[in-house]
């Protein structure tokens, strides 16, 4: 039996910026996405500078110069939407179908799961919980019950194969098979997923995911998002920062937040 202990994030797309020619300003930021979030938010004002050249005899404005001041002003200010030109997707891995339950609730965020009812689970392998400890007796009862279940699965699927052998599409066959099959695997069933969405919706999720009444493995999901982020875009994720609280859990806090 295959025991998932980490989640895997693997970050499938990022943005490309490429400007609009007849406007005559470039960001300094090398991040495409924080580039777009800038444009976004200096177009509301026009404050591109006076020599950006926009039609239309606007009055331009300069504005702040860089694009840390420009984006924390932006945070600061809770101008959120504008965080919502900066988008990503992510591959993530090594997850209970329990936590993607969770994950799928943020309805700003795109998804692709893995099919349980196209894919045959037989030899699906299990996360396990983070509360429990390899070694103890918690850890005997868990991995007793996902073997078994496993056991059950195999055993349910031959026997609805069986039963449904008549049916003209093998397709068909294999879906009903195996859709009846997975209602006896458990909550901690490893799945993946691909989740599309923009930087004010993936922070929503490091919030409410990453505070200490959150999930512990979406918990740890939240971190490990925020990891990836931080590394892609400091300026959009910058200002996250991990604290311990008295009671020893690693939690996400932010001075912006809800922006
Ligand atoms: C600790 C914790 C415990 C939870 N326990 C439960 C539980 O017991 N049972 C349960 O069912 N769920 C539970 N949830 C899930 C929770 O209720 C939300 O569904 C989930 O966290 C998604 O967040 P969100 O509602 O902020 O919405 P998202 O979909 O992430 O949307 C982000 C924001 O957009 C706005 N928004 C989105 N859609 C609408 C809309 N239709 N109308 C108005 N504004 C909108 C809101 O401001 C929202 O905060 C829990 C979540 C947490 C973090």
């Amino acid at each position: 039996m295959h025991v998932f202990r980490e989640p895997r994030v693997t970050l499938l797309t990022r943005q490309q910026y490429l400007g609009a020619p007849h406007i005559q300003w470039s960001g300094d930021s090398p991040v495409a996405a924080e580039t777009v979030a800038e444009f976004a938010g200096r177009l509301c004002y026009l404050s591109f500078g006076p020599d950006a050249g926009f039609e239309g005899g606007h009055k331009l404005i300069a504005g702040r110069t860089r694009n840390h001041d420009y984006l924390a002003n932006i945070l600061r200010t809770r101008h959120g939407s504008v965080l919502e030109h900066a988008v990503w997707s992510l591959l993530i891995e090594g997850v209970s179908r329990a936590l993607t339950h969770e994950l799928v609730r943020h309805r700003h965020l795109s998804f692709s799961q893995l099919s349980q009812r196209y894919v045959d689970e037989s030899e699906v392998g299990f996360v396990l919980p983070p509360e429990i400890e390899e070694g103890t007796e918690a850890f005997e009862i868990w991995r007793r019950s996902c073997e078994r279940s496993l056991e059950e699965y195999r055993a349910l699927l031959a026997r609805i194969e069986q039963q449904v052998k008549d049916e003209p599409s093998a397709t068909q066959r294999r879906k009903r098979a195996r859709q009846t099959a997975r209602s006896v695997l458990p909550n901690a069933a490893e799945t993946k997923i691909v989740v599309t969405g923009n930087a004010r919706a993936w922070r929503h999720v490091i919030e409410l995911r990453g505070a200490e009444g959150a999930e512990t493995e979406i918990r740890r999901l939240a971190i490990a998002l925020l990891r990836v982020f931080q590394a892609e875009a400091p300026e959009l994720f910058g200002d996250y920062r991990l604290v311990r609280t008295p009671s020893g859990v690693e939690v996400v806090e932010t001075d912006f937040r809800g922006v």
